[in-house]
């Protein structure tokens, strides 16, 4: 096969996809919100549900955070949202891994958990950012079947993405868009120290 033949092989395959792409494109025609959850071992879901604010305030949206577990450290995402108008609401207490404290993990929850109602009722809000749910569900600290409900019945044009591991099955029932992030390795586990500006 000379080159031009090539060329020819490689346009057609090419024009090819196309029309499969451009047909599928054009079978997606409902414009509503969506739910997004980023579960899995792997690293990144939080780093995504963060991206998924950035795009949404870059566009001129609003967005809101909720986040479920308070950080080791400072995240830097939230400091340079909130100057950017991105509201955050932080479980204030409790919550760490070997906490012996369960009706106080509780109560934060609960506490927290309002602040997102507030959100997910709130209709001048594009996207809300519900970090680290899975793990409340997980655990039965929040009520179920409240939870789902309130991103079930959340503003017609509100997207919500949930990230966390370990997604319960009625919470990726109610979604529409499903990710698994897969750990195939962390540098962790070399024994690389987490770093600021990467892994917070
Ligand atoms: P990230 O915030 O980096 O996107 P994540 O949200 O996917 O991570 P979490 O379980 O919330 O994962 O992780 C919290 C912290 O633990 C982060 O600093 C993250 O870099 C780190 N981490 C994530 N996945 C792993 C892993 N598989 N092994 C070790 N550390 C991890
Ligand atoms: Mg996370």
């Amino acid at each position: 096969m000379d080159e031009q033949q090539k060329q020819e092989r490689h346009k057609k395959k090419a024009q090819k996809q196309k029309e499969k792409v451009d047909a599928s494109v054009a079978k997606a025609t409902i414009e509503r919100g969506v739910v997004i959850v980023i579960t899995g071992n792997g690293k990144g879901k939080s780093t995504s549900g963060f991206g998924t604010v950035a795009r949404c305030v870059g566009h001129g949206y609003k967005a809101a955070v909720v986040q479920f577990i308070k950080g080791k450290w400072d995240c830097g995402e939230r400091d340079l949202l909130e100057g950017h108008g991105v509201p955050f609401s932080v479980m204030g207490t409790g919550f760490t891994w070997n906490t012996q404290d369960r009706a106080g993990d509780i109560a934060a929850a609960e506490e927290v958990w309002r602040e997102a109602k507030k959100f997910l009722a709130d209709p001048q809000y594009h996207l809300v950012l519900l970090d680290e749910l899975t793990y409340m569900l997980g655990y039965d600290y929040l009520d179920k079947q409240e939870v789902l409900d309130a991103i079930a019945n959340r503003p017609e044009n509100q997207s919500v993405v949930v990230t966390g591991r370990g997604a319960i099955r009625e919470l990726r029932d109610i979604a529409d868009t499903v990710s698994e992030i897969k750990d195939e390795k962390h540098a962790f586990r070399s024994g690389v120290k987490a770093r600021q500006g990467v892994d917070w």
